[in-house]
């Protein structure tokens, strides 16, 4: 089936930066949240990023204008019923993200891929959910999706070698670089980068140094182009908090434990800068 139209399940900052390139390489988009406020903010997300490129003479005004009109705002699931494809980029949380391809697998045409960004939870288990799981296939984007080359892709146990070569060439076609990965709790992405920003806060914690400082050993002596304490708020504390626990439950080993201040953070609501405050004050 060619790929006209993406759906793109929730407008955060995942998907509302799946839905700009995703209508930047020329697709028509739906992008889906609960509430109107959320599609909102999305397209406002989205505006405000290509506003930067038209600033840097990377685009023109008008590019600006028909990527917008290119992508559609949906609050109701049933609208997937027009896609070709659907990427689901809501919160991380297996529930949730099971009920929603139960959903996707009853409104979508028969022969839809449904890939889900999560940055985690199994794809065997998600597409387990539905009656399609040879069509279920992980598409992890990075943060901010418009700037990082890499598209992580993750075949559940069942997912056909058919769904990968569709994915891999839409991850191309959309300005990515694709690479495969087992389904295994974090991938690899996830498997290295969070147990590290973990640990990070940890010696936060345990006061071996200032965020500041942390931050300023892992960029200056490791080269990162980021302190794993400033990626931990980009990320956002709740995304970071519920990938530690993936890996706990999933990998078994307590070596995976999630720092105490990490959870207190996110019980405080205190999630990086999608809530104004994390490990620093934006
Ligand atoms: P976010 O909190 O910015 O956005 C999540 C959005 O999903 C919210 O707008 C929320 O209202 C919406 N949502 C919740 N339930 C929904 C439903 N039933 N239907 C439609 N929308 C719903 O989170 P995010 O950072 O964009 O993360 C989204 C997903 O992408 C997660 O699975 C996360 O693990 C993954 N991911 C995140 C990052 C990152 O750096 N933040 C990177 C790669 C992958």
């Amino acid at each position: 089936m060619e790929i006209k139209t993406v759906g793109v399940i929730g407008s955060g900052q995942m998907g509302s930066g799946i839905a700009q390139v995703a209508a930047a390489a020329g697709y028509a988009v739906i992008m889906n949240d609960v509430e109107d406020a959320f599609v909102e903010r999305g397209f406002a997300t989205i505006e405000k990023s290509l506003d930067r490129l038209v600033k840097k003479e990377k685009m023109t005004p008008e590019d600006l204008k028909t990527i917008l009109g290119r992508i559609e705002g949906s609050t109701a699931l049933d609208d997937m019923s027009r896609a070709d494809f659907v990427v689901e980029a809501a919160v991380e949380n297996e529930e949730l993200k099971a009920k929603i391809f139960k959903q996707l697998d009853a409104v979508c045409r028969e022969g839809v891929i449904l890939a889900s960004n999560t940055s985690s939870i199994s794809i065997t288990r998600i597409a387990s959910t539905t009656a399609r799981p040879d069509k279920v296939i992980g598409m992890h984007f990075m943060n901010p999706v418009p700037m990082m080359k890499l598209v992580e892709i993750i075949n559940g146990l069942a997912t056909s070698k058919e769904t990968f070569e569709t994915i891999r060439d839409l991850a191309v076609a959309m300005g990515k670089t694709p690479v495969p990965a087992n389904d295994f709790p974090g991938f690899i992405s996830n498997r290295v980068l969070i147990p590290m920003i973990n640990e990070a806060v940890y010696a936060l914690f345990e006061g071996v140094g200032t965020a500041e400082d942390i931050d300023q050993v892992m960029k200056l002596g490791m080269n990162h182009p980021m302190g794993p304490l400033a990626l931990a708020d980009l990320i956002g504390l709740d995304t970071c908090l519920a990938i530690m626990e993936v890996l706990q439950r999933g990998l078994g080993d307590d070596k995976y434990r999630p720092c105490p201040l990490l959870k207190k953070y996110v019980a405080a609501g205190w999630l990086g800068r999608k809530s104004g405050r994390g490990f620093y004050v934006y």
